[in-house]
């Protein structure tokens, strides 16, 4: 059995100086995904940092940006009463994620970095360049059902799975991060990384960086925006396509459009083609096919998940007639 030793921090401070002392240590924060990893094998630090108790727990509107902090639970932000009327498609993507159990867990900052539920990257015995970079891909020939149709490379077809990262995407949050350099802010469209031929790095997060939080701007596009998740269940289940959308509508037309999915993607995927599409026109169902059909243009479906290209058409469809209703 291996061993591994446990550190609680008290301060920011304390957290990142436990991470400069013990150079691999890993951030603990809800646990849900990391007591899994660790337990399987995936995970293998000699140290985990309990940042449980930082003061990173507030949900705090101001006059253009809401700021959120990395402790705060799924739950609590999914229906705190500002985030609900001011951002309704991400306490939506949350409610659609995993169970409430879960989510009173997991926190604002660990579900930015859960991992892919790549099946061969949880398995130690499949070739899984993300898990150990040099040995290969197993879902290129395997089973890929679960798989990405964007994004994915040569040596990684692994989706990414949270929901509330895509709401993110479409809301153009910002992570806010401090490390032995200072404190930065990171466009989340930066934050995560394509697989490329590194599949192993999956953010621009440097070693010990810790999320203080996630900021959002206000905008009458986000008041009008909205999530819809499609999976095999109508609960506790990962997305196999997801769709957020937000739109500022005048006279008629769409203004300020912002797209993103999830489930088909290596990546939250911002649906930059699609955007194009849909701004500054009226919303249609022809139109709501064109944004889809320019968009999966790129896709590349493998063997056992070409049913996805279909899927995200119906489900951004099925958004963005939503968000016409709603209008
Ligand atoms: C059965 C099951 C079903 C699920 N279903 C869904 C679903 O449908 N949709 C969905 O989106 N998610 C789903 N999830 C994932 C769940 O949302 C995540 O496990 C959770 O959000 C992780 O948050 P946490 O606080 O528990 O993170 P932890 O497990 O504590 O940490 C996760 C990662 O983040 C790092 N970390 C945490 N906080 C910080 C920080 N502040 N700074 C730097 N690094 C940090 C940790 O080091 C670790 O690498 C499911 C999980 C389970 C177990």
């Amino acid at each position: 059995m291996k061993e591994l030793a446990y550190a609680q921090a008290g301060t920011v401070a304390d957290a990142l100086a436990a991470m400069r002392r013990h150079p691999g240590a890993m951030y603990l924060a809800g646990g849900t995904t990391v007591v899994d990893l660790l337990r399987e094998g995936v995970f293998t630090p000699e140290v985990v940092v309990d940042i449980g108790r930082l003061p990173l727990r507030e949900v705090q509107v101001g006059r253009d940006v809401t700021t959120i902090g990395a402790l705060v639970p799924n739950s609590d932000l999914a229906w705190n009463p500002a985030i609900k009327a001011m951002f309704p498609a991400l306490s939506q993507a949350l409610l659609s994620g995993a169970s409430g159990q879960i989510r009173n867990m997991a926190t604002t900052g660990g579900n930015l970095l859960q991992r892919t539920r790549c099946p061969y990257y949880r398995e130690l015995t499949a070739a899984c360049n993300r898990r150990s970079p040099g040995t290969g891909c197993a879902a290129l020939d395997g089973f890929n059902r679960s798989h990405a149709i964007l994004g994915g490379s040569d040596h990684c077809i692994a989706t990414h799975p949270s929901d509330f990262a895509v709401a993110l995407t479409a809301l153009d949050a910002r992570v806010q991060v401090l490390g032995a350099e200072g404190e930065r802010e990171i466009p989340i469209t930066a934050f995560y990384l394509q697989p490329g031929d590194t599949p192993a790095r999956e953010t621009v997060l440097e070693p010990g960086e810790l999320i203080l939080g996630v900021r959002l701007p206000h905008s009458e596009s986000a008041r009008h925006s909205h999530y819809v998740k499609v999976r095999d269940r109508q609960s506790f289940e990962f997305a196999l396509a997801s769709a957020a959308v937000a739109a500022e509508v005048s006279e008629g037309v769409w203004r300020n459009v912002r797209v993103a999915l999830g489930g088909v993607a290596t990546v939250p995927w911002r649906a930059r083609t699609a955007e194009q599409t849909l701004e500054g026109r009226r919303p249609s169902a022809a139109l709501f096919t064109a944004a889809a059909e320019g968009e999966l243009a790129g896709a590349r479906p493998r063997r056992h998940n070409a049913f996805k290209v279909p899927l995200l058409r119906q489900t951004l469809n099925a958004a963005l007639s939503g968000l016409a209703d709603l209008a």
